[in-house]
């Protein structure tokens, strides 16, 4: 999992084991020469265990993922599916990755011909190597980092603009503690205040932005307040959406930019052949959505839906109960009648998830919902509004093989997406807490039967049963039954 520098223990040296060399110094030993030896002692037994778990699982074993797979954190019988709910963004519709140099250099342009920002980022250009999902940014201090389900930074992946901030100064910055205070500085959907988490995979070309623009300042010796340029930043990728720059390229060459439309096609078609009901909720105009679906599915894409819902508003489509649903007519004008029902071949926007299920009467185990966005589309199960199966392709873009599932999971400068040295990821937590299922893509389904059931692999926790049975009790002086165990190894 690491991130290209050489793993370390993270907090503190791990204690000897029961076979290490006695602890206690000699009373003949100097100081330097015993502290010497124990080091040498030390790294000696973690190089050995080391191979030892090399031999049992090679890299390349762990780094073996099947992209067709569906990955389950909790128990989902498709047999209990009636209904089946979709985002619309990266996922019906799956995006090339060639959308993000678009977007890093329009906001680049944005920031230097609307605010004014130096020429010189203008020699910046994407590099699609650089960050991965689920990074943190603290504003005030200019880090972008990976932190773990506890909160804690991983020590080798904090950059300063493209550069790395050693260990020891991050440390310092959070009062001699890599563990960052998130409750206080971090919102629910990870917006601030003065940290920012980046979920989405829009989000890639936005830190690549705030990274280079970093680098440019601090490499020129210019002044500048770190909350204003990261404000700067984000508006410019903000102006990119609103300004509608991103839907009209994709307009333009949908062979280009929407990949695997046939495979979303065969997806929808099948489980409408089964007897699913289907319905779509996307942030998106209705518009665009209509020209990407008549895209990949074809003019009577509608017939398959009984519900649409486009301008949704997520997330607060699922927290705010005052936005009523309206009606759209077929040119996409609003209109002002009372919505009493969701019709199908109507096009609805906005409402609110509580109007949704009062109308519409679907529960519990009954819907599945596929989204791509931890936040806008999956953080519901905390709020009580439904027990929500939900899912998530948390992995970047359609993969196909393996050789490119390894690129996207592991990266230079921050790793896996999924895990730190020892724990999972802040982005595998909110995964795990949020979606019952994972996977690459919307097209992993066709892999399953649709009766199909889902069951998540136990795993132990630190006290159950782990594959050395001396592990559990290291270090502990007192081992009643490491005998009778001794068997299981
Ligand atoms: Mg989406």
């Amino acid at each position: 999992e690491g991130a290209g520098s050489p793993p370390r223990p993270s907090r503190g040296l791990p204690p000897p084991g029961p076979s290490a060399a006695p602890i206690g110094r000699p009373a003949s030993a100097p100081l330097a020469h015993w502290t010497a030896a124990l080091s040498t002692h030390l790294w000696a037994r973690y190089q050995d265990m080391r191979r030892l778990v090399h031999d049992l699982l090679p890299p390349e074993v762990c780094s073996l993922l099947n992209p067709a797979a569906i990955y389950a954190n909790n128990e989902i019988s498709l047999r209990d599916v009636e209904v089946y709910g979709f985002d619309y963004d990266y996922t019906l519709a799956q995006y090339a990755d060639a959308l993000h140099p678009e977007i890093f250099s329009a906001a680049r342009d944005i920031l230097i011909e609307q605010y004014k920002y130096p020429e010189g980022i203008r020699k910046y250009d994407y590099d699609p190597s650089f960050a991965i999902r689920g990074l943190h940014y603290d504003i005030q201090k200019s880090l972008l980092m990976k932190i773990d389900a506890f909160h804690y930074v991983q020590l080798g992946t904090a950059y300063r603009g493209l550069q790395p901030v050693p260990d020891e100064e991050v440390i310092d910055l959070y009062g001699g503690t890599q563990h960052i205070p998130l409750y206080q500085m971090s919102g629910f959907y990870g917006k601030g205040p003065s940290i920012k988490q980046f979920m989405d995979i829009f989000s890639l070309p936005e830190m690549a932005l705030l990274s280079c623009v970093v680098d440019y300042f601090l490499g020129h010796g210019l002044e500048f307040d770190q909350a204003h340029l990261y404000k700067d930043v984000t508006d410019a990728i903000r102006d990119v959406h609103v300004k509608g720059l991103m839907y009209q390229w994709i307009e333009r060459d949908m062979e280009k930019y929407i990949l695997r439309g046939d495979e979303t096609f065969a997806v929808l078609s099948r489980l409408v052949a089964h007897g699913k009901q289907l319905f779509l909720i996307t942030n998106s105009p209705f518009s665009f959505v209509d020209k990407g679906m008549r895209h990949m599915v074809g003019p009577d894409w509608r017939q398959l839906f009984d519900v649409v819902i486009v301008q949704a508003d997520k997330p607060s489509f699922f927290t705010d109960r005052r936005k009523p649903f309206r009606k759209l007519d077929e040119k996409g004008s609003l209109q002002w009648d009372r919505i009493t029902g969701l019709e199908k071949g109507k096009i609805y926007r906005q409402g609110n998830l509580f109007d949704f299920l009062r109308l519409t009467e679907w529960r519990g185990p009954r819907v599945l919902y596929f989204g791509d966005h931890l936040n806008s589309d999956l953080a519901v199960r905390g709020r009580g509004a439904r027990n929500p199966p939900l899912l998530s392709p948390p992995l970047q873009q359609p993969l196909s093989l393996p050789r490119c599932v390894t690129k996207a999971l592991f990266n230079a400068q921050f790793g896996s997406i999924f895990r730190t040295f020892h724990n999972p990821t802040y982005f595998s937590r909110r995964l795990v807490r949020f979606s019952d299922l994972y996977m690459a893509s919307l097209s992993c389904l066709l892999n399953y039967r649709v009766d199909f059931t889902f069951y998540p692999r136990r795993t132990p926790l630190q006290h159950e049963a782990p594959l050395w049975m001396d592990q559990l009790c290291t270090g502990c002086m007192k081992t009643p039954f490491l005998g009778d165990m001794a068997h299981i190894r």
